[in-house]
């Protein structure tokens, strides 16, 4: 730690950083950054820097108004957009009480709870990401709505495309980062792209997801466009999800790989699938926490709306997916239904739960769905014994609140401030009177 430490003060010195800013997380996922003068990061070292969290989502319980960033130095990295002249660092921070005790509202210390648990069974979680988001033309919009910057769909090459363009520098200032991307391709929807990352440990990833984020936010600055991971920002195209592929390693070796296995898959990771599948349901509201995210979920184009697994089937929520033979290490299982605007330490910290869950009470796999789920009726889905996600935030919310594994998970603070804030949503949209609503009755009614 303390060799890390001097890197980065040497860094700082050699590379005449004029900024540090320091990052954080709040509970719906939006990130935090305050920038100190290089000559204070030595001391938001030793004892952490104070910090009013009053205001700040999430942490609003008085007595965890005062609260104390300590800057990680393992992620310390200089902000490419930032440029050369003066240049910008930063590094992502644990939240503590003055007294030092992990802050009950900072999701980065949910995550890092959930994985000691898994250590503490001998597991090693990682986690991969896909990435999807629009561009648009503008974050403004008029009577038509809003504008993606191309036509272009699933694997399109768009010569001379702003896509391209945007990626290829997304990419290169990802990589500047230390994050390194697996490959990036146009979405199914206009103006839609995805970015895969590399595996890496969960923490690293969720840390990845929210510099990501605002790479991508940069980058389209730059380009004169505008990124959203709203969702499902454009009614009849597909949504954005952010599906993530996840494996527990014991040491050096994948615990999901069984060379006898089906799909070379071992009872372990049946049993973690099985948890996941089990309790999926109860962590939608975290997993897809807008209003909007149901709108993904029902919206189709292959979004996942029910609970089922396959190994070759879009229309499932998991997925195992088949790798070339002798390559057991990446044997891994995704998850479909995370939407690119969820909190990643929260969601990963939920499935992971759910997946040791499903370990710990030896969770049997139920059969593969072979269907596309969607084709099927009312009655043949009930027969199959295939459930339905939720079908609103609010419906999330009410499960939600009935699982003692969420609130297990999240700790009774995060638990407590996710319901009653996603209700305050749930109310405002319920307030409105829509277009659809005017549309279809006024004429008639
Ligand atoms: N956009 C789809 C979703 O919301 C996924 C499409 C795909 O990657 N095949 O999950
Ligand atoms: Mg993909
Ligand atoms: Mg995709
Ligand atoms: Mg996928």
């Amino acid at each position: 730690m303390d060799k890390q430490r001097d890197f980065v003060l040497r860094t700082i010195e050699e590379r005449g950083v004029k900024f540090v800013r320091l990052w954080f997380t709040d509970v719906v996922g939006a990130l935090k950054s305050v920038a100190i003068a290089p000559a204070e990061v030595e001391g938001a070292f030793a004892e952490g820097l104070g910090i009013d969290g009053s205001s700040i989502e999430g942490f609003t319980r008085a007595f965890e108004a005062d609260v104390l960033a300590h800057p990680d130095p393992t992620t310390f990295q200089i902000l490419p957009w930032r440029g050369e002249v003066d240049p910008t660092a930063r590094m992502f921070c644990d939240i503590t009480t003055p007294d030092g005790q992990p802050a009950a509202a900072d999701p980065r210390n949910v995550l890092k709870r959930t994985l000691a648990k898994a250590a503490d069974r001998g597991f090693t979680f990682y986690t991969h990401p896909e990435i999807e988001f629009y561009l648009l033309k503008s974050a403004s919009y008029g009577p038509e709505g809003p504008q993606p910057v191309d036509q272009a769909g699933y694997f399109d090459n768009v010569p001379g495309g702003s896509a391209h363009d945007f990626r290829r520098s997304a990419v290169r200032m990802l990589e500047e980062l230390g994050i390194s991307v697996e490959f990036s391709h146009h979405e199914a929807g206009p103006g839609q792209n995805e970015i895969d990352l590399r595996y890496a440990d969960a923490l690293t990833t969720a840390d990845n997801i929210m510099t990501f984020r605002t790479v991508v936010k940069e980058v389209a600055i730059e380009q004169g466009v505008y990124a959203t991971f709203m969702p499902k920002p454009l009614a009849n195209q597909p949504g954005s999800g952010m599906h993530t592929h996840m494996s527990l390693f014991e040491g050096d070796t994948n615990a999901f790989f069984d060379a006898s296995g089906e799909y070379q898959l071992s009872k372990i990771g049946r049993q973690f699938v099985a948890g996941i599948l089990q309790h999926a349901p109860e962590i939608t509201a975290v997993t897809n926490q807008y209003v909007n995210s149901y709108k993904r979920i029902w919206g189709g184009d292959e979004a996942p709306s029910y609970v089922t697994w396959g190994h070759n089937n879009r229309s499932a929520l998991m997925r195992v997916p088949l790798y070339k033979p002798g390559k057991g290490q990446s044997a891994r299982v995704e998850y479909r239904g995370v939407d690119s605007a969820a909190n990643p330490y929260l969601a990963y910290s939920l499935l992971l739960a759910a997946g040791l869950k499903g370990i710990e009470e030896g969770y049997d796999l139920p059969a593969e769905a072979e269907d596309t789920v969607w084709e099927l009726s009312e009655s043949e889905r009930r027969a199959l014994g295939y459930k339905a996600l939720p079908s609103s935030l609010d419906r999330a919310l009410g499960l939600m609140e009935e699982s003692e594994l969420v609130a297990e998970t999240l700790g009774e603070q995060v638990f407590n401030y996710v319901l009653l804030n996603k209700r305050r949503e749930w109310r405002e949209y319920r307030l409105q009177v829509t277009p659809y609503e005017l549309e279809s009755n006024l004429p008639i009614l």
